[in-house]
């Protein structure tokens, strides 16, 4: 068994940096695993290039501290409006970067690359040690929720038919004109599948897609959102259900806490939500705003603890 750390954060996708870097700014020794050779996770390596959910209707942002910080750190362009909502234009190769640079710099912070979850127990309802470190506490950003499955914690499924994978075929030294059929394999890079739906852990309070919509508060709120429910059919349809003009919704604390487990706490795309509330939350604004919640709900639940 390796020493004691206060708080180990598994993923390194967006919810995971921000839950990282929350943790150790505030001076708990935290380590992060990830089972990939780098961080980044879907944002960082799936093609995207817009950070969506960071905003409100009349392009203001929900959330400060960390997740404006991060936005602001991989932005390409100045914030845009698309219909009814405003979304950040950013590079996937940026937010590796930056990613790479927080990991770098923040004190309290270690990394552990291509170390999937092994071994996690847990005594009397309480994470004792995860792969071989003894800890304080856990933060599962894995996206499918990994940690929770290691412990058989009660998860909730999305599934293919409410959100269906994408394939993205990227292309490079592409100009104007557009390359023809049978030009495009020369600037065809190897393609990707990236996977939308989830693993939800389920928590205190399980926010619903009704919640959502109607923008509702929580007196324990530690995070906000106003993207719509966006969900995707195996046939690549879209279904959006924007909130009311002006609304946005919270995410209350015991969303980010485990029911059964009481030092596992969750974020990004294991938060606890049904499948309307996540199609809505799981947006990168949303998974570096839980994120960042559950990094100071964990170093809270450490507070009789010195640092
Ligand atoms: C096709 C598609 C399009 C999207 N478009 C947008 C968009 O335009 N804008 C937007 O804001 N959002 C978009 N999203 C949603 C958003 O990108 C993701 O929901 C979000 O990035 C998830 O972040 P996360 O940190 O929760 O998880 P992830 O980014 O999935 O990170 C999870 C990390 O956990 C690691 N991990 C998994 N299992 C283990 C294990 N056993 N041990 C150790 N590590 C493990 C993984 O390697 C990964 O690094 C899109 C998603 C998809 C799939």
């Amino acid at each position: 068994m390796n020493a004691r750390t206060d708080i180990a954060v598994v993923g390194s996708g967006a919810a995971g940096i921000a839950a990282a870097v929350t943790a150790a700014r505030a001076g708990r020794d935290t380590i992060l695993f990830d089972q990939h050779s780098a961080a980044g996770g879907t944002g960082g390596f799936s093609g995207l290039t817009t950070t969506c959910g960071l905003f409100d209707d009349a392009g203001k942002f929900l959330n400060e501290g960390f997740a404006r910080e991060f936005a602001e750190a991989i932005a390409a362009s100045a914030p845009r409006q698309m219909g009814k909502v405003w979304v950040q234009p950013y590079r996937p190769e940026k937010f590796r970067e930056v990613a790479v640079r927080l990991f770098a710099t923040t004190p309290n912070l270690r990394t552990r690359w291509s170390e999937p979850i092994g071994e996690v127990v847990c005594e009397a309802g309480r994470i004792v040690s995860l792969n071989g470190h003894r800890v304080g506490a856990v933060i599962d950003c894995s996206g499918t929720a990994e940690v929770a499955r290691a412990v058989g914690a009660e998860c909730l499924a999305t599934d293919d038919t409410t959100q269906a994978p994408a394939v993205f075929f990227p292309l490079h030294h592409v100009t104007r004109p557009l390359p023809t059929a049978a030009e495009v394999a020369q600037v065809l890079l190897p393609f990707t599948v990236a996977r939308r739906a989830g693993r939800m852990i389920v928590g205190e309070y399980v926010l619903t897609g009704a919640d959502v919509l109607a923008g509702r508060k929580f007196s324990d709120a530690v995070a906000r959102g106003a993207w719509p429910i966006e969900q995707w059919n195996a046939q690549g349809v879209t279904r959006l259900r924007y909130l009311p003009p002006g609304a946005h919704y919270e995410i209350p604390a015991r969303s980010l806490r485990a029911a059964r487990v009481t030092n596992l706490f969750m974020a990004g795309k294991t938060i606890s939500a049904d499948v309307d509330a996540i199609a809505s939350a799981r947006v990168m604004g949303g998974c570096l705003a839980t994120g960042a919640a559950a990094g100071n709900l964990a170093v809270a639940s450490l507070a009789s603890l010195p640092t």
